[in-house]
Formats: C-alpha cells, structure tokens, sequence
C-alpha cells in the first residue's frame, strides 16, 4: 500500500460541513425557536453559532464551537422578540474567531441589518478591494461581510429594493437571511446552489437551510425559496420579488444529497434518505460484488449501504462502530494524533467482520488518507475481503461555492484512475457510482451542478471582475 497520502498535513474524513441558516418572523418566542433550529442544524457547522433577536430593539448572542458551548440556551430563549435569525458556521472562508461568526450586523443610515450567509460569493475578494480603495474598513474574513457593505452603500440603498439591487453584484451561491429591526428577508441565488425553504408556525414564517430544523420546532413545511427568489416577511405581510437571471438556469449542489444534509430532512424537494438508498440501489447494479456482508461507514454511508444490501440481497449489518465523543479531527495539532483520532472514531466491530468478505459503502473519498486507515482496520480485524463502494462519482476538482473541497491536487481521485485509487487505499476492489447513476433519482437532470466531478462550473472563479471593473458601480459613491 502507498503510504504517501497520510503524510497530509490535515487528515479530514469527508468533505466538511458548510452552514446552516434559520429564522422566523412573527413567532413569539423567537430567541428559543432559532436556538432549537440551529440546533437541528448543528451537523451544517460546528465552529461558532450565532442569533439575532429584534422586538423593534435588535439583540444577539455568539460564541465559538458548538451550539451548547457558544450560546446558553436560556440566555436564547429570554431575548424579547418574534423576529430572529441565526447561523452555524463551518469556515469556508476567514478563520475561527468570534468576529467572523454571523450573523453579522451593521449599523446603516436606514438602521440595522442583521445577514446569515450559506454560500460562497465569488467575486468577494474584488468587491472587498473596491470598497476598501474607497476608505471602507471591514470588521471580518468572510465573504458574507460584503452584502452588508452593499446594503449601506447609496448605490443601492436609495434604490425601492436595497436587497435586490444589492444581492444582484454579487456572484457565486448564497442563501442568505437578512433581518432588519422590523422585517425578515430570505435570498437564494438566481443557481438556487444551497437550499432554503420556507414553512409556516402559527401565523409566523420560518425559514430554514434543511426541514429537519422546521420539523424541530413543529413548523409545517410549505415549499423551497425557489432560486433567485426574494421574500420579505414584514408587518405589511408577505412581498415576493425575483432576482435578475431567475429561472434561466439552476446548479443545485448535489453533495447536499450526497453527504451534507441530515436523512429526515427534504432537499431540493426530495427526501435525502430515500436519495442515498436510489444510490445503494443503483450502486448495486453498477458494481455488483459477491460478498458475506455490507457495512456502512456511519453516519452518511447508511442509507447508500441499506440500498446495496437490498438490491444485492447480501446482508446489512454493523462494521463500524462510531465513538461520538471523540471531537473533530482537524483541530488536532500534528498528523499522529489526527491519525489516532480517526481511529478512535470509528471501531471495527471484529465479531461482525472477522473472516468475512466485507462490502463498504461510504458517500465519497477525498483525500483518501481516511478511508485507507478503514480498510487497514478492517484488515486488521480480519476480514477476508475489502470491497469499496461509493455513493458517488470520483471527486476531481475543488469546489468553489462553499464546500470546503482542498486543491485538486490533495484529492485522491485528482490524476489518478479508479484502479490507482483502489491501490492507493488498499480494497480489493472499489466501484465508484457513475454521472448517470448520481443523476438517475431526478427528472431534472440538467438543474444540479457536478463540477467537483466533471470540472463544469456553472461560475468561474471571479467572474465578473472586468464587468465590475469596468464599470465601477460597487464603489461607494460619497
Ligand atoms: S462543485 Fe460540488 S460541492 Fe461544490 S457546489 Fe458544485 S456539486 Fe456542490
């Protein structure tokens, strides 16, 4: 086996959380609602949270880590108000500080807004030198700060609609929430990349990244925010208002399905469980394997593993055993404990695996350094055969809209064949689910973006730089 990729400096286990948004208008006891939405949506970040409370005066709470750790449950629950918001923050760009844990709230000659980003804007690093050649000074290292930057610009808050005119500059995926000391506003980008959706409690709205933080709070779902669509929820009632290149075309994120998103929760309209079964299912045609068992790799191999194991008719059973108090990898300082934490991770059950022939279905390799300590873990625990299936296509590109994907060259898949990658993690055999196969659970094929595999991306990489440059209209006018 070739050692070479555990010398990474940074041995993460899948492709790492992004962000989860929530918030509610017109709901009594907003402070308690938005904590218990975050904290359905923990899985989305667990490097700070925060929350923005109004009753026409705004409040908020933010710390860093966990939920639990970051924000007292009873200090939510007493912030007065029935408009709020809030975020968890996994870090796709600006580091691990308490500045930089949204939401962020600004100060502008039309009072305080309040923004909770999912996304990745593109085109943030050519707006921030904008604004700053114009004398702004930006409190943070995220992307997100610029909405707010824009907002108070008179560019675009002299404009009937600041929010639209001001989401428009910007390129790249965002669902966003902004709150204002009276009202609620939920974005999603004209690609509709990250989900959002829309439910109902009572007469008050709830928005939310996953339904799994609807169902949290005894919300009842009504639909997605479609992409490109902008709602404002304000004492007036409700405003729908669309953003220019709506409805053109759409570039969901697949790996929502794929790995983010909880399994109760529906995405892009479609349950995520039932999705990763489609994908075991189709797994199973595309490379089947004589086998004694499947397993899963826990938590989101689950459902992938329960469909090959139906389609296939072999038995599905516990191989892994998930140790759920063991923290994060990636905050471990130096590559020997990293390593000793993934292995504490997860346990090979040895009764389950020992002598057997053992499929493993997991939603993705990326770096691949984690998944050759499961097989040599396997092996160890003496299991006769190892046979890999992922429940999705070799990953090859770095992603640039908020999935913290490393450079193509950290990717395991990234030059390498499918035989090499097999090598490399040392299984006896791996099977990868095709494009088609990814594809096959929907009728709108052409409305989800793939460009981690095929390299296709629906936005360069800071497009829209010369048209900005050219034209100069996100400068700040005096
Ligand atoms: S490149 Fe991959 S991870 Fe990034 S938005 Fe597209 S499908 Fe999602």
């Amino acid at each position: 086996m070739d050692e070479r990729v555990l010398t990474d400096e940074c041995l993460r286990e899948s492709p790492r959380e992004e962000c989860g948004v929530f918030g509610v208008f017109g709901c009594p006891e907003a402070g308690r609602l938005v904590y218990e939405g975050l904290f359905s949506q923990q899985h989305r970040g667990q490097e700070g949270a925060g929350i923005v409370v109004s009753d026409g005066k705004v409040r908020s709470l933010k710390g860093l880590g966990l939920l639990s750790d970051a924000i007292d449950s009873a200090a939510a629950a007493a912030l007065p108000g029935d408009i709020g918001i809030g975020h968890v923050r996994y870090s796709t760009t600006g580091t691990a500080r308490t500045q930089n844990v949204q939401p962020l709230v600004g100060e502008t000659l039309d009072g305080l807004w309040a923004v909770a980003h999912n996304g990745n804007i593109v085109n943030a690093p050519h707006l921030r030198r904008l604004f700053q050649d114009g004398g702004s000074l930006f409190q943070t290292g995220t992307d997100s700060e610029i909405l707010l930057h824009l907002l108070a610009s008179p560019t675009h808050r002299f404009r009937d609609d600041p929010i639209k005119s001001a989401c428009e500059r910007m390129r790249g995926s965002y669902s966003f929430l902004i709150m204002s000391e009276t009202s609620l506003t939920a974005v999603r980008d004209p690609l509709g990349f990250k989900p959002l959706v829309m439910g109902k409690l009572g007469e008050g709205r709830v928005f939310a990244s996953e339904t799994c933080a609807l169902t949290s709070i005894g919300a009842d779902y009504l639909r997605e925010v479609e992409p490109g669509e902008i709602i404002t929820a304000d004492r007036t009632g409700l405003r729908f208002e669309w953003l220019d290149g709506a409805g053109r075309r759409q570039a969901r994120c697949i790996f929502e399905l794929i790995y983010f998103a909880r399994p109760d929760s529906l995405v892009f309209g479609r349950n995520v469980h039932q999705v990763r079964v489609l994908y075991g299912e189709r797994l199973a045609e595309e490379h089947p394997v004589d086998a004694d068992i499947v397993i899963s790799v826990p938590d989101s191999g689950n459902s992938s593993a329960l469909g090959y194991s139906r389609k296939r008719g072999i038995p599905f059973d516990l191989g892994f055993i998930r140790n759920h108090y063991v923290g994060r990898t990636f905050i471990m300082p130096g590559a020997s404990n990293r390593a000793m934490q993934i292995d504490r991770k997860l346990a090979p059950l040895l009764e389950t695996v020992k002598g057997k022939r053992v499929v493993v279905v997991d939603d993705s390799i990326v770096r691949g350094n984690t998944m050759q300590r499961r097989v040599k873990s396997l092996r160890a625990a003496g299991a006769k055969e190892v046979h890999l299936r992922i429940a999705c296509p070799p990953i090859r590109h770095p992603c640039f809209y908020g999935i913290d994907f490393p450079t193509s060259d950290e990717l395991v898949a990234w030059k390498r064949s499918e035989d090499e990658v097999r090598d490399l993690v040392g299984a006896d055999s791996l099977g990868y689910l095709s494009i088609e196969g990814l594809l096959s659970p929907f009728e709108d094929k052409g409305s989800y973006c793939l460009a981690c595999f095929d390299g296709d991306y629906p936005i360069e990489q800071g497009s829209n730089t010369k048209e900005v440059l050219e034209t100069g209209n996100f400068l700040p006018e005096p």
